[in-house]
């Protein structure tokens, strides 16, 4: 499970790209601001350690100001930029599972039909 921290109000979520519970900010939904997903980004786990992203967390909630690596910060931005949003690409697992079910049944369907065929020919 990844962690991320809410840039808004500092709780803890699953995703970067997580609506917030606490506050309702939704990175994804804020389309072309890319800064804000840039700091989401950064507030999670693939860059700060649980215990980092914590104290993170109760700066923003106390509202100590959060000094985001700049570097990082540019390098995100030029990856949003180029690559689809996470949350577009969060629903594809859903769908192959159901593609894949769809196939497995399938192939039992035709092994079944093989079976009855090769049973009835004899
Ligand atoms: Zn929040």
């Amino acid at each position: 499970m990844s962690v991320a921290v809410c840039v808004g109000c500092g709780e803890t979520k699953e995703g970067a790209f997580d609506p917030c519970d606490g506050c309702g900010l939704d990175p994804a939904r804020g389309g072309t601001d890319r800064m804000l997903q840039a700091r989401s980004l950064l507030l999670s786990e693939r860059f700060y350690s649980e215990e980092a992203l914590k104290e993170f967390g109760r700066k923003i909630r106390v509202g100590e100001p959060v000094s985001y690596d700049t570097g990082q910060m540019s390098q995100l931005v030029e990856e949003l930029k180029t690559q689809k949003l996470p949350v577009i690409s969060r629903a594809s697992p859903g769908c192959s599972i159901v593609t894949w079910s769809m196939l497995g049944m399938l192939v039992l369907l035709a092994a079944g039909l093989a079976y009855l065929y090769g049973a009835w020919k004899h």
